[in-house]
């Protein structure tokens, strides 16, 4: 199981850690910092023993990153983690802007349901399904229609 301290500690941005197996391009480690793709959130992006990693993958209770093509990495070796912060706090803070909006339409709309969610660095998406439009809805605790959010 790789060890995720950024559910612990969602700040940190560097982390030194030890390699727990490679496989071809595809590595894992004992601890991260690093989120891959999950619950519509997108992964995060940064380097992996100064490798960029291209794709962080969720597999059991572990994460796979996958580098480039001819890394010298080895199981037990030691390196560092960098993560693109910019990025990763663009994620946080739409993420809880995302959730925020998924309690306001849970608490006015009757038998509404999520079926699905993208978070990128630039927008978050959420869709609903409901028995009317929700962007023409107006909501109590709202000024404006959904249609006129921007965030
Ligand atoms: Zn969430």
């Amino acid at each position: 199981m790789t060890k995720k301290l950024f559910w612990e500690n969602p700040y940190l941005t560097t982390l030194e850690t030890v390699i727990k197996s490679v496989v071809g391009n595809s590595i894992t480690l004992l601890e991260t910092i690093f989120y891959a793709f999950s619950g519509g959130q997108e992964s995060d992006a940064g380097t992996i023993g100064g490798y960029p990693v291209l794709e962080a993958i969720n597999s059991g209770l572990d994460i796979q990153y996958l580098l480039p093509e001819g890394h010298e990495l080895k199981s037990g070796d030691r390196l560092r983690i960098d993560i693109d912060w910019n990025r990763r706090y663009r994620l946080m803070r739409l993420h809880f802007a995302a959730e925020l909006i998924i309690e306001l339409v849970y608490s006015e709309l009757d038998k509404v349901k999520k079926i699905g969610a993208h978070i990128s660095p630039d927008k978050a998406r959420i869709d609903f399904i409901w028995r009317e439009n929700i962007s023409q809805h107006s909501f109590r605790s709202l000024p404006l229609r959904p249609s006129t959010w921007l965030i």
